[in-house]
């Protein structure tokens, strides 16, 4: 039973500001512990419910938030950034399940701690086949893609709703609830660690019992249309080969299988950099 854990920090315990997930900022230091704390609970609840092997992939930023010398010495993980399959680096390798920690909801989600997708700075918006997507969608049909379902998510109470209109059942630990985009009630970080070791423990069991959601499957040919916030950053991102500039600010992405569009959005973006 092998399980990929896709740690990202917007929705890790306690997290409301951006000084949180910033690397620069002193109070980063503070949280990365707090995350690698969170891991590690998903950890020992996925053991506990039956994994024989768990990897991590390292989801935020520049991905080397999780303190490797901190980790469940039991887990393996995908660390640093530009790899090929990014939040969900190793998703190639067909697991049984994975499970999506410290996740935040899509752009422009009210009451939604740190609400972006990708990339605040220059997303304002991504449909994949007509249907607004965020982070856990475009991942969680990645995994699809592979054959793995997601069982688990945890994060605010926009993210966990986000997650389970995708994956309709899907294992929730909602550790805070945002009351602006900045600010969030929030349960004690430890409070949030067992509730994260229980439910993973529970999906990783209601999996083996053959219980667990559906994997996340969209028909191909996959059609991304990404809306930058202005005309100049979708001036750089239809550069991409096969692009459509469909107005100013959207551009439709070219269309393919699941990973290959996928991989072709996530340059798009790249390409964005005005
Ligand atoms: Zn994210």
């Amino acid at each position: 039973m092998r399980i990929l854990i896709s740690a990202d920090m917007e929705g890790i315990s306690g997290v409301v500001d951006p000084t949180h997930v910033t690397s620069t900022h002193s109070e980063y230091q503070r949280f990365r512990q707090i995350m690698t704390d969170d891991v590690n609970a998903a950890v020992r609840g996925a053991f506990a419910g039956g994994a024989t092997q768990v990897v991590i992939s390292d989801a935020h930023g520049n991905k080397t938030n999780i303190l490797v010398e901190k980790l469940d010495e039991r887990a393996e993980i995908n660390s640093g950034g530009i790899a090929p399959y990014g939040m969900i680096e190793g998703v190639e390798d067909r697991f049984d399940a994975a499970m999506f920690v410290g996740y935040h909801a899509c752009m422009g989600t009210p009451m939604a701690v740190l609400s972006h997708t990708i990339s605040g700075a220059r997303v304002a918006n991504i449909w994949m086949n007509d249907r607004l997507v965020g982070e856990f969608g475009m991942n969680a049909a990645v995994c699809g893609y592979y054959g793995t379902p997601v069982i688990l998510v945890t994060g605010d109470l926009a993210a966990c709703q986000e997650a389970d209109a995708w994956v309709p059942g899907i294992e929730q630990v909602v550790v805070k609830t945002a009351t602006s985009r900045h600010s969030a009630r929030c349960l004690a970080a430890s409070a949030a660690q067992k509730l994260i070791e229980k439910d993973s423990q529970h999906a990783v069991e209601r999996l083996i019992a053959g219980k667990a959601p559906r994997k996340l499957q969209i028909p191909a040919p996959v059609k991304f249309v990404l809306e930058l916030h202005h005309s100049a950053q979708a001036d750089l991102a239809a550069a991409l080969p096969g692009a459509v500039r469909l107005d100013g600010r959207r551009i439709a992405i070219p269309e393919g299988e699941m990973p290959a569009a996928y991989r072709a959005l996530r340059a798009a973006i790249n390409l964005a950099n005005a």
